[in-house]
């Protein structure tokens, strides 16, 4: 899987990192940037709560599959 970023969106608020379950392991906020980083994706359970979170709707969350899923992008625009 892969969790995408669009950098031209976010803002480095940090919402992603305070409401994933798995927030301290998986997200670091670069505050000067103004960019959130994901690692450690092994953590991750594909809750999409980050995505649906994200006041910018900048997460995107890729399964292994291919298969697209954030609740704030549609698939086939
Ligand atoms: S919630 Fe969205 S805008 Fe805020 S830091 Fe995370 S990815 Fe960036
Ligand atoms: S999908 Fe869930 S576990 Fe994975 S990074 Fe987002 S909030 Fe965290």
């Amino acid at each position: 899987m892969k969790i995408i970023i669009d950098h031209e969106k976010c803002t480095g608020c940090g919402e992603c990192k305070e409401s994933c379950p798995k927030g301290g392991k998986i997200w670091t906020i670069d505050r000067k940037k103004k960019i959130a980083i994901p690692s450690n994706l092994e953590y991750c359970h594909l809750c999409i709560i980050c995505a649906s979170r994200c006041p910018e709707e900048a997460i995107r969350i890729i399964r292994d599959d291919n298969y697209e899923k954030s609740p704030k992008i549609e698939e086939n625009p």
